[in-house]
């Protein structure tokens, strides 16, 4: 099982909490923009390892994802002297875990590395499950592998720097771990704007979160069958996410994923899967907590094209993660693809949804 520890201040005690003179050498991965935020506390971080100060700065953005700067990546670490028993710290959000993981899992047949993810989506999200991947073309994680860290450590002391938006993107995925896993932790999080949690009580969501994944991925590491559930919201998620990077109101994918997750709800209502009164308790929440700024240009028609493509790829049905009661959810539910363009419909109409 991946091995997790999230606390305030567990960055700056990282070298208590892991053994680093098992590796002789060691290198941290970020963005140009968090080495500049983080200066200080990567300096001393290195200080209290006992290592020299090796950093890799990649450039900002999804669209550095890419072969080019893996092969930086390797090129700094073959110039650092870097062997066998060297070991990679991966610091910043979904791109730098993803493909940091993927570098050092492919560098001389793979090094040890330990995920430090800094964004609250990547602390819920993108660092748990072993999914490392770069883009290749214009496919998105087309190449990458399955490979846990040695340890991910989070430090709720890194959502103090982040945009609202970027906060409530990762309290998304926090709320879709409810949804479809544990009833109590939804009530928790229904009780008041996600945006008003202390510290202290962020922390201790996002250990019920990490720990509700993490489960679902141990008894599912290679995404067959329980995993699946966490795909709920992503269906619709996805194609509204991809379709707002094309205007100039686009979603972040916590946003996308709470506008999937409210749709899906109501599909799961549809099909008689969810009690209306559930339905209503989850839209609550996600319309207490999210504004859906979506630009006049995405049409319905889109959205269904766009379904019907993931379709093609996955082969003859789109297959739906939907929850059945608040707390548990099921996985391959099929949806006649009416009932999917009267929600996707009726949404659009709501016009307090489109500006
Ligand atoms: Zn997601």
């Amino acid at each position: 099982m991946q091995k997790l520890h999230c606390e305030i201040g567990s960055f700056a005690n990282l070298s208590k909490l892991f053994d680093f003179k098992a590796y002789s050498q060691l290198a941290l991965l970020t963005n140009v923009s968090l080495a500049k935020i983080y200066e200080f506390e990567i300096k001393s971080f290195f200080a209290q390892a006992g290592f020299a100060l090796q950093i890799i700065e990649l450039a900002d953005g999804e669209e550095f994802k890419n072969l080019e700067q893996v092969q930086e990546v390797w090129q700094k670490l073959f110039s650092f002297g870097f062997d066998r028993h060297s070991l990679l710290l991966n610091f910043g959000g979904g791109m730098i875990s993803d493909l940091g993981g993927f570098a050092a899992a492919t560098f001389m047949r793979g090094i040890d590395f330990i995920n430090v993810p800094t964004s609250l989506l990547a602390q819920v999200d993108a660092s748990l499950g072993g999914k490392t991947a770069i883009n290749f073309g214009k496919i998105k994680n087309g190449i990458g592998l399955f490979i846990n860290p040695k340890l991910t450590i989070i430090d709720p002391i890194f959502t103090q720097s982040l945009a609202k938006r970027e906060i409530l993107s990762g309290f998304a995925e926090i709320l879709k771990h409810a949804i479809i896993f544990d009833q109590k932790l939804f009530n928790l999080l229904a009780s008041k704007s996600f945006l008003s949690f202390s510290l202290r009580e962020l922390t201790e969501i996002i250990d019920k979160s990490c720990f509700l994944k993490m489960k679902a991925i141990e008894q599912d590491f290679l995404e067959k069958n329980q995993r699946k559930l966490l795909n709920f919201g992503h269906t619709l998620g996805h194609a509204f996410e991809a379709l707002s990077l094309k205007t100039k109101q686009s979603l972040t994918h916590g946003e996308a994923v709470a506008l999937g997750m409210l749709l899906e709800s109501r599909l799961a209502v549809e099909i008689g899967l969810l009690k209306q009164a559930d339905c209503l308790k989850i839209e609550q929440v996600i319309k207490h907590n999210y504004v859906f700024d979506l630009d006049k240009k995405i049409q319905t028609a889109d959205l269904l094209t766009l379904l019907q493509f993931d379709k093609k790829k996955k082969g003859k049905n789109i297959y739906w993660s939907l929850p059945q009661t608040i707390g548990q959810a099921v996985f391959d539910q099929l949806v006649p693809e009416a009932v999917v363009e009267a929600i996707v419909n009726e949404f659009m109409l709501e016009d307090k949804n489109v500006v």
